[in-house]
């Protein structure tokens, strides 16, 4: 595709840092903005300059390149701002998504700033905000929590910590943690707690699969398939009394043993004479837990 020219490129004459955002997935959702301003800036600093060189050469942008990571020598980030203070436009790309969210970026953005330049942001795609949008959980407020510790007993610690959170949780998680990561969620969280597990948004195998702790790891477990690629995981956050948070747990274990032997409709008012609970909540939860209530979208599987 030939380089486009656009409104922006005028704007970009004058000495900034550019935040620009890029693809997830989908080469389709990048802004004319963020082409324009990727295709007139004096340099591009990317967190893997042969990664990025793929989606610069499907748009045809031949600005020049260099390498700029969290692990770049302090060096590299000095060079950046003696551009930036020589007069020259730079931008900063990660490998999918917008920058600094659990991707490099930070020191840079502090330091420029700090210097008294200009930081632009050019907003679009998120795995985050993509998986918020579309997950069917609230999200008037959350908490972004990015990578969970990798190591276990870290995790469940820091998920303890969690445990009280009213507000929908957010993490990401790579395809070799995800089924030990819930693991701990359910140890944590305890068998009810709603989760929509967001894999390969804008992809191919893009899937949206929201379910009970209880039900979403053995649904995990079952198929190969559902463990790899990109997630983003997101919790329900806690009933705001803890006392409650137990009764739904109770109920939620009573009626995951009655739907075993009982249709849904026998197996909600069994369950409501156990526990006192609503006959037509436990009737609502009892179908959820069959059907999967926030499945929104799910294309075939490799
Ligand atoms: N800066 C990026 C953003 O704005 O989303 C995130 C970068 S972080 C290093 C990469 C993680 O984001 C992946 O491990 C995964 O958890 C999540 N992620 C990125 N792309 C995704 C996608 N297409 N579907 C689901 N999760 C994705």
């Amino acid at each position: 595709m030939s380089q486009r020219r656009h409104p922006e490129a005028r704007q970009t004459k004058e000495s900034a840092l550019y935040i620009v955002a890029t693809p997830i997935g989908n080469l389709g959702d990048i802004s004319s903005r963020a082409l324009a301003v990727l295709g007139s800036v004096d340099m591009i600093a990317a967190e893997d300059t042969r990664h990025s060189a793929r989606l610069l050469q499907h748009y045809g942008i031949s600005t020049p390149v260099t390498a700029y990571h969290d692990f770049s020598p302090e060096a590299r980030e000095s060079a950046l701002l003696d551009r930036l203070a020589r007069g020259e436009t730079l931008a900063l790309i990660s490998d999918a998504g917008t920058p600094l969210i659990s991707d490099p970026g930070y020191n840079l953005v502090v330091r420029v700033r700090a210097a008294g330049h200009k930081v632009i942001p050019v907003p679009g795609p998120s795995a985050l905000v993509a998986a918020l949008s579309s997950a069917g959980l609230p999200s008037d407020r959350f908490v972004f929590e990015g990578f969970l510790p990798a190591r276990r007993a870290a995790r469940v610690q820091h998920l303890q910590g969690l445990q009280n959170e009213l507000r929908t949780l957010v993490c990401y998680e790579s395809p070799h943690r995800i089924v030990a990561t819930l693991e701990d969620m359910l140890d944590c969280f305890g068998p009810a707690r709603q989760v929509v597990l967001c894999r390969e948004l804008t992809k191919t195998f893009e899937t949206i699969h929201g379910d009970s702790l209880s039900n979403l790891l053995p649904w995990i477990q079952a198929d190969e398939n559902r463990q790899r690629g990109e997630f983003v995981i997101l919790i329900a956050g806690a009933t705001v009394n803890p006392d409650q948070q137990e009764e739904d747990d109770e109920a939620h274990r009573i009626l995951t043993l009655l739907l075993e032997e009982l249709p849904v409709k026998q197996a909600a008012a069994m369950a409501a004479r156990i526990t006192g609970q609503r006959k037509n909540q436990l009737y609502r939860q009892a179908l959820a837990m069959q059907t999967g209530p926030a499945e929104t979208r799910k294309l075939p599987e490799p």
